[in-house]
C-alpha cells in the first residue's frame, strides 16, 4: 500500500486498504504530507480528483477518538456535497473500526429543533455541513467550536458565489486562533483572495 509512505497511523493505512485505496491520487500525494504536518493548504482541484480523502485521511489520522468535542468542521455549499462527504467520513470511520467516532451532518432544510435537542446532549467530533446551518447552530450556542483544530472549506469558489463567505467568517470566529485551515476550490477567483489571506498562514498552494 503506497499510503505506507506517508507518516500515517497503521489504523488509517489498514482502513484505506479495506476501502480499496492502494495509492494516493495526485492531489493526495501533493497535499497529505503537509496537512499531516499541520500546515494550511489550498488545493485547486476538481471533484473526482480525490480531494475529499485529501482532507479526510489526515483528519482521521489526527482525530482524538476519546475527546468528546468537535475537533473538525467541514463546510461545503451544497447539501448533496455535504451528504457525499458525510458518507465518505462514515466509511472511513467504519473501516477504522471506530465505534465511538461521532459525525454529524448539518444542512439547511433539515429539522433544526431535532439538531438542537441532539446538541444539548452531545457534540459530534466531526461536523460536516452547509455554512448557513452551521452558523445558526453556533449562534444559538448549541454547537460549540472552541475545541476545533481543523477547518475545511470545500468548494470555496461556490461558497463565495452563493454569498456564504460571511457565514464561514462567523463560524471561524467561534474557533480557536490556532487553527489549521484547508481550502479546496475548483477555481481561484480574485474575490476569494482576501478570504485566503485572512485565514491561511503561509499555505501550500497546489493546482492539480
Ligand atoms: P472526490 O474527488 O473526493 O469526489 O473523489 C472521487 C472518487 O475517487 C471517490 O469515489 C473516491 O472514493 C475515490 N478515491 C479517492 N481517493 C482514492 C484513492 N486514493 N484511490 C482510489 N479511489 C479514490
Amino acid at each position: 500500500n503506497y499510503f505506507g509512505e506517508f507518516n500515517l497511523k497503521n489504523d488509517v493505512i489498514s482502513a484505506l486498504t479495506k476501502i480499496g485505496f492502494t495509492k494516493p491520487t495526485p492531489v493526495q500525494a501533493k497535499l497529505i504530507p503537509d496537512i499531516l504536518q499541520g500546515k494550511d493548504v489550498v488545493g485547486q482541484s476538481q471533484t473526482g480528483s480525490g480531494k475529499t480523502h485529501t482532507f479526510l485521511i489526515p483528519i482521521f489520522n489526527a482525530l482524538k477518538a476519546d475527546v468528546e468535542a468537535t475537533q473538525v468542521v467541514v463546510t461545503t455549499p451544497s447539501r448533496e456535497l455535504a451528504a457525499q462527504i458525510t458518507r465518505a467520513a462514515r466509511q472511513m470511520s467504519d473501516a477504522m473500526g471506530y465505534e465511538k467516532v461521532s459525525i454529524a451532518e448539518y444542512v439547511g432544510g433539515t429539522d433544526k429543533q431535532r439538531q438542537l435537542r441532539q446538541l444539548s446532549k452531545h457534540q459530534a467530533q466531526i461536523v460536516i455541513g452547509t455554512p448557513g446551518r452551521i452558523r445558526d447552530l453556533v449562534a444559538l450556542k448549541a454547537l460549540r467550536l472552541t475545541s476545533v483544530s481543523t477547518l475545511v472549506v470545500d468548494e470555496a469558489d461556490m461558497t463565495l458565489d452563493m454569498g456564504f463567505l460571511n457565514d464561514i467568517d462567523y463560524i471561524a470566529g467561534a474557533m480557536p486562533e490556532q487553527l489549521q485551515t484547508l481550502v479546496f476550490s475548483a477555481t481561484m477567483p480574485e474575490k476569494l483572495k482576501p478570504f485566503l489571506k485572512k485565514y491561511l498562514d503561509n499555505p501550500h498552494f497546489e493546482e492539480i
